[in-house]
């Protein structure tokens, strides 16, 4: 199995068929959970996915709508009866007040609570984030309101690549980072401070040399007609809009 499931596509604000922008990758080796929002066991459950499988959590950004479920996750986990560790991957800035977060909710209070590790990631370049025998996962600082990454995965079976940008402005180290990707997943929440616009990431897209954009962090009442011919406009590859459990695989 490689495979990207979408667990929601939808911007800050969800909606019933839209959650919050947040994805699960599913290998051999295990599932990736990329960003933590609403309440992701109801996601998981509904996507048949083991929790135990769950093996590592990245967290781009300490806005609530990438980290808000995090505590519902873990404790979700440990009610169930979890004993493996889980390792969550993020920036300092995004681990430090995650972990503030969890201890706002006393979780040293959670008797016999599985191991949770932080691992803290450098905001350079293209930084290797995570690799086992299924992916290869790298990071590269965005530019975002607060200090966010995007990610790279490299499934290392079917040899196949895509990129998620999480939320940012259109900027050079999102192409640098999806350069000659299978597939981009590129935020479209506006053209606002910290965000991009479907003509922008359709832009980044053709710089990165993808051929595949998915946009995703978009409003539920957006006109989609209009929003594709946006990213259409600036794009010659494929363009489709994410949707809530939406697969992107390869076998
Ligand atoms: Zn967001
Ligand atoms: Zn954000």
């Amino acid at each position: 199995m490689n495979q990207v499931l979408i667990l929601g596509a939808g911007y800050a604000v969800p909606h019933e068929d839209l959650d919050n922008t947040h994805l699960a990758l599913i290998t051999d080796c295990g599932t990736i959970l990329i960003d933590c929002s609403s309440n992701p066991i109801v996601r998981l459950r509904k996507a048949h996915i083991d929790f135990d499988s769950v093996t590592d959590l990245i967290l781009t950004h300490f806005h609530p709508d990438h980290v808000g479920g995090m505590p519902l996750l873990l404790m979700g986990m440990w009610l169930e009866g979890r004993t493996k560790p889980i390792t969550i991957h993020g920036l300092i800035d995004t681990l430090d007040r995650a972990e503030a977060m969890l201890n706002l909710y006393n979780w040293h209070s959670w008797q016999k609570l599985f191991p949770v590790h932080f691992h803290p990631v450098k905001d350079n370049p293209a930084q290797l984030l995570l690799q086992n025998d299924c992916i290869r996962l790298q990071s590269s600082p965005v530019k975002h309101t607060i200090p966010n990454i995007a990610t790279r995965m490299d499934f290392l079976g079917p040899q196949k690549s895509v990129v998620y940008s999480s939320d940012t402005e259109p900027c050079q180290a999102v192409a640098d980072l999806a350069k000659d990707a299978d597939v981009l997943i590129h935020e479209v929440a506006g053209k606002n401070v910290g965000h991009s616009a479907p003509d922008q990431a359709g832009a980044i897209a053709t710089r990165a040399g993808v051929q595949k954009l998915y946009l995703i962090h978009y409003p539920s009442n957006c006109d989609r007609e209009s929003w594709l011919r946006g990213a259409q406009s600036t794009f010659d590859g494929t363009v489709a809009f994410a949707q809530d459990f939406m697969p992107i695989n390869w076998d």
